[in-house]
């Protein structure tokens, strides 16, 4: 980048001295009385600034590819300039038994500096981001931007291990603060790094590869790099497909909601539901949660899509009070993702939700499994508490699966612990889950919190869990998710007025 820029620079202020000096001549030989040699100076400063003009287009020239082949932010090689290079490098490598690797980098959170800070910080980030990155590099490697907050790196004649040493030398220098305009910037990245083992292999394939890794890498979590394997590519192919047609699923409303009932332990009495969602699908196929949901959650299709779950069953829930109103009324759990707690107004939305519909708050409760609680734990704690002022309850999903500390439970403002289903598989069987639940279950009441065991299927697992003193349950053992009408007929069973 800085040679180019001398180079250019040098050449321009020879042009611009021929032109002084050819102006020089002239003015002598204007001013000068004429004859003898003073007509020599008008032939030499006519040359000059014939050599002037020539040089000056040149540079003009120059000048033009140069804008062709380099980004104007940040002068680093731009997509074609990398590409060709790609290309040659590809083409080489088996000639000069030469190895190629390249490097995809992606910035995360980039688009909200620019949304918070404005654009001109965000373009300064950008040139300092380059900036950086060719200081982790040789001077014969190859750096561009790809085009927004997409860099890409060539080594040359470099494989994977050099390549992950760079990756790891770029993800330590991004550590560090940048300074812009005053502002403190935290920003890091993901890295895709893919090696072309024989000249077989494209360099758009290539660079596919490297940015299909870098992709794996941004979901394993911050800063991270991942080296490109082949099941990658199907993985982006599948998911890319999946995402359009939730697209569409969410245009065209495929969404239902199932039931699963939660129930007393003791008597099997239902309490409560919980909505899970189902896809149906054109064809009439029944896609699993497990399957969608976290493509959803990936490309932030979950925000539309929990929003209708909320809405749906405070909506179902509010019906079946009133449709049952001899009977207590059932809570209603719904399941929250982590994207939903990062956004600000997620309060305000359940709340409007809730107001709406016109259920009780405390009949609803809202899920949040215990990974994501322990994600990012001061600002979940924040939104929680806000959502607690709302009036409704929270449990803690899936618990025992993620690195909770049994302490971190005293801290989070919470109703409900519902006791993941690998401690109720294994309670009959093996010691240490009956040891754990049984920890789990006393601590939980000691705090005056209510536990639902999860994932009951059979009658030993059911009297563990008694013995154990947990109250309420969910399961296969007991009840299926089933669609609406199968709950209304469960209620109708114990409402007086049907009996
Ligand atoms: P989850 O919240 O842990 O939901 C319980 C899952 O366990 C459900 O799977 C349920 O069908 C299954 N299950 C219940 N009893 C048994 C049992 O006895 N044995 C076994 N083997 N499984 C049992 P499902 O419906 O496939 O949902 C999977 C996951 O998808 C849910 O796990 C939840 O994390 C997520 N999910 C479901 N609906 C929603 C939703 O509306 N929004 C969000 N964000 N996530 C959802
Ligand atoms: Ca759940
Ligand atoms: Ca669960």
């Amino acid at each position: 980048m800085t040679e180019s820029r001398t180079r250019r620079g040098v050449r321009g202020s020879v042009w611009r001295w021929y032109l002084v000096v050819g102006f020089v001549a002239w003015g002598l030989y204007l001013v000068l009385p004429r004859g003898g040699p003073t007509q020599g100076l008008l032939y030499v400063g006519l040359g000059i600034l014939v050599v002037a003009a020539i040089s000056g287009r040149k540079e003009l020239e120059e000048k033009i590819a140069h804008q062709a082949l380099y980004d104007p932010l940040t002068d680093l090689a731009n997509r074609a300039l990398f590409a060709d290079r790609l290309k040659q490098a590809i083409a080489g490598a088996p000639r000069h038994g030469r190895r190629v690797v390249v490097l995809v980098l992606d910035l995360n959170g980039f688009k909200a500096v620019n949304d918070t800070f404005g654009h001109s910080v965000g373009d300064q980030l950008l040139i300092e981001v380059a900036a950086r990155t060719v200081q982790c590099v040789r001077p014969s490697d190859t750096v561009a931007r790809l085009g927004g907050d997409e860099f890409a790196i060539l080594l040359e004649d470099a494989g994977v291990q050099e390549a992950v040493g760079v990756a790891e030398r770029l993800l330590e220098r991004f550590r560090e603060s940048f300074d812009i305009e005053g502002q403190e910037l935290f920003i890091d990245l993901s890295i895709g790094i893919a090696e072309c083992p024989s000249g077989s292999v494209g360099a758009e394939a290539l660079l596919r590869d490297a940015d299909a890794a870098m992709y794996t890498a941004k979901r394993a979590g911050k800063g991270a790099y991942e080296i490109f394997h082949p099941e990658f590519h199907v993985a982006v192919l599948k998911r890319f497909e999946l995402s359009t047609d939730l697209r569409r699923a969410i245009e065209h409303g495929e969404f239902v909601l199932h039931y699963q009932p939660i129930v007393t332990l003791r008597e099997g009495t239902i309490t409560g539901v919980e909505a899970l969602i189902r896809w149906i699908r054109q064809d009439g196929r029944m896609v699993s949660p497990a399957d969608f949901i976290p493509v959803a959650e990936q490309t932030g299709l979950i925000v539309p899509i929990d929003r209708w779950v909320m809405k749906e069953a405070c909506r179902q829930a509010r019906a079946w009070e009133e449709e049952f109103s001899d009977r207590p009324p059932i809570g209603m759990s719904v399941n929250m993702s982590v994207r939903q707690l990062q956004d600000a107004r997620v309060t305000k939305e359940v709340q409007k939700t809730i107001q709406e519909s016109g259920l009780d708050p405390a009949r609803l409760t809202l899920e949040i499994t215990e990974s994501v609680l322990m994600r990012e734990v001061e600002a979940t704690l924040a939104v929680l508490n806000e959502l607690k002022t709302l009036g409704i309850r929270l449990a803690i999903d899936d618990f025992g699966t993620g690195f909770s500390s049994l302490n971190y439970l005293r801290r989070l403002p919470v109703d409900v612990v519902k006791i993941d289903r690998s401690f109720v598989a294994g309670i009959a069987s093996q010691s240490s889950e009956w040891t754990l639940a049984r920890g789990i279950v006393r601590l939980v009441h000691e705090l005056g919190l209510e536990t639902v065991a999860e994932g009951v299927e059979r009658a030993d697992q059911r009297a563990h869990l008694q013995a154990l003193g947990c109250r309420l349950a969910q399961g296969f053992f007991f009840a299926r998710p089933m669609e609406p009408d199968a709950v209304a007929a469960l209620l109708a069973k114990t409402s007086t007025r049907s009996a």
